[in-house]
């Protein structure tokens, strides 16, 4: 919640659910990164947020792009990226976009078992390719494992066939999961990563590049750790497993680059109770299928501000949609003031990342979550 964000939303008063993003936040985050983890390369993980002023300015400071897709390498090209900045990060990947993004300059893409190997390899001839492993996402609140990555000892065979197949076998990846809070989650899969390079390099395949992920947290409720904290145990177990042949590093900060830089401002429109004595039902202008669908399985909990300072008690909060399940938080209910009323402004912080882009286009005729960056 910045003064930059509160004076926009006081003078230009927009009307309907919108985010405003500040981007001095996402300049900071990203110096921020930048500070702890000098001897890495940043790629910005633009499914956080790929609004074109964020990836402009990132692109001006000198970072680097994780793309999902040939549309967000697009993206990261007309923000000012050269390809050479590019990564194609998804493992799930069709033949001809991997054709496409070649096309474009891309020369770095993500595997994490034989059959995309083959794909690229027919695509996108010589270029550099990196296996993701399995990860637990222990301790992360939104985990990414299971869909993503393969047995380590599977990473060996899959990054030995690309080299046999005329690729660069460059690395390894992994994603701890995100909103990961704790800054040593890195370190079991940095020893598979060294333990992956030392069984290659006995074959005579030295590869040069671990990709740390995502994972870095922003502020919602709880205190997390600073960039300097995962910057330090995540550079003290890259010591621990490699030793003095330390690898090229990256990481691929989106939630931690975007989160905290953006600020939902919404309305009240009912509030009730089911029966005489219930628990009070708040209901939002914003709710799960226009921007807030991190709030699945109440996963991701933002802070909410009113300006009403009355006591406050437990209401389930859901969206305005005629879809049941967009509720919000209903499991655990959330505390907000007893004199809120209809037609009360709310300010859902923390909200710069996956908002947006999870956004439905017009169920029941809502439009898209507005966005201003400024
Ligand atoms: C989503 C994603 C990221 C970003 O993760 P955060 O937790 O938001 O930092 C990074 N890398 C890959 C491959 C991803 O899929």
């Amino acid at each position: 919640m910045t003064d930059r964000i509160l004076d926009f939303l006081r003078r230009t008063r927009p009307e309907g659910p919108c985010l405003v993003v500040d981007l001095d936040v996402v300049r900071d985050n990203y110096l921020a990164f930048e500070r702890a983890m000098p001897d890495s390369r940043i790629f910005y993980a633009v499914k956080a947020n790929p609004a074109p002023e964020i990836l402009h300015l990132l692109a001006g400071l000198g970072s680097n792009f994780d793309c999902a897709s040939v549309q967000e390498v697009d993206m990261a090209l007309v923000a000012g990226a050269s390809p050479d900045r590019i990564s194609f990060g998804n493992t799930i990947k069709k033949e001809r976009d991997i054709a496409a993004a070649f096309a474009r300059g891309v020369r770095l893409f993500a595997v994490d078992c034989e059959a995309e190997v083959d794909k690229v390899a027919r695509q996108a001839p010589g270029a550099r390719v990196f296996c993701r492993i399995l990860c637990e996402g222990e301790g992360a609140e939104w985990a990414l494992s299971r869909k993503f990555g393969c047995d380590p000892a599977m990473a060996v065979d899959v990054l030995d066939h690309a080299h046999r197949a005329g690729l660069v076998a460059y690395g390894v990846s992994f994603h701890v999961g995100s909103q990961q809070k704790n800054p040593h989650a890195w370190d079991a899969a940095l020893a598979s990563a060294a333990e992956i390079f030392r069984i290659l390099s006995d074959r005579g395949i030295e590869l040069k590049m671990v990709n740390l992920g995502g994972g870095f947290a922003t502020r919602y409720l709880e205190a997390i750790p600073g960039e300097g904290e995962y910057g330090q145990a995540i550079n003290d177990a890259i010591r621990s497993h490699f030793g003095n042949r330390l690898p090229e590093t990256i990481i691929e900060p989106g939630r931690g680059m975007v989160g905290n830089a953006g600020v939902i401002k919404s309305e009240v429109i009912l509030i009730s109770q089911k029966a005489e004595g219930d628990i009070r039902w708040v209901y939002l202008d914003i709710g799960k299928f226009n921007g807030l669908a991190e709030t699945m399985d109440e996963a991701i909990r933002y802070p909410i501000l009113s300006h009403r300072d009355g006591e406050a008690t437990p209401c389930v909060l859901a969206g305005p949609t005629c879809d049941s399940v967009d509720v919000m938080y209903e499991k655990k209910p959330y505390p907000l003031p007893v004199n809120l009323e209809i037609g009360d402004e709310l300010l859902i912080a923390g909200t710069g990342a996956y908002t947006t882009t999870y956004s439905s286009i017009a169920f029941n005729g809502f439009p898209p979550l507005q966005s201003y960056v400024i």
